[in-house]
């Protein structure tokens, strides 16, 4: 499968589209889900243009996975944290529905997660929640 530049998190990457940032450097962009599973619910990508990650560089998932660990480390300051769920889906049949590579960090527990993808949140408390880990990171 051929990487699609318009996808929407090429388009963020870009700026061509909105997203409330945390955290971002010349590699990860980590922004708030705006269909959140659970309060918190942040998204965690490398720049690079990968669709799944079976197809990213080795050394891009290993930064990208610290720069998660990053943000976890920030949403267990700033929130009321009691687990955190790691999730990555590559591949339709995963349920993946963005075909660029991510890693999601879901505070809440694996039994509680909410429906993938499914309702757009209320974007001002998505943006208070995202104020809170960014003045953590
Ligand atoms: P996946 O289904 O694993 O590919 O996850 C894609 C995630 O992106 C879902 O959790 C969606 O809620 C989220 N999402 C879709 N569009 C946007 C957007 N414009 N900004 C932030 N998150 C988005």
């Amino acid at each position: 499968m051929t990487y699609d530049d318009q996808n929407i998190f090429a388009r963020i990457l870009r700026g061509e589209l909105p997203a409330f940032k945390v955290y971002e450097d010349d590699q990860v962009l980590a922004f708030m889900d705006v269909m959140p599973q659970a309060e918190g619910h942040t998204l965690v990508i490398p720049k690079t243009p990968a669709i799944t990650l079976l197809d990213l560089d080795p050394e891009a998932a290993a930064y990208t996975i610290q720069v998660a660990q990053k943000v976890a480390k920030a949403m267990e300051k700033a929130l009321d944290v009691k687990g955190i769920v790691l999730m990555q889906l590559s591949g339709a049949a995963a349920g993946q529905t963005v075909p660029h590579v991510h890693f999601h960090l879901i505070p809440t527990s694996v039994h509680e997660l909410g429906k993938h993808a499914a309702q757009m949140g209320d974007m001002e408390k998505i943006k208070a929640i995202g104020e809170k880990i960014k003045a953590a990171l």
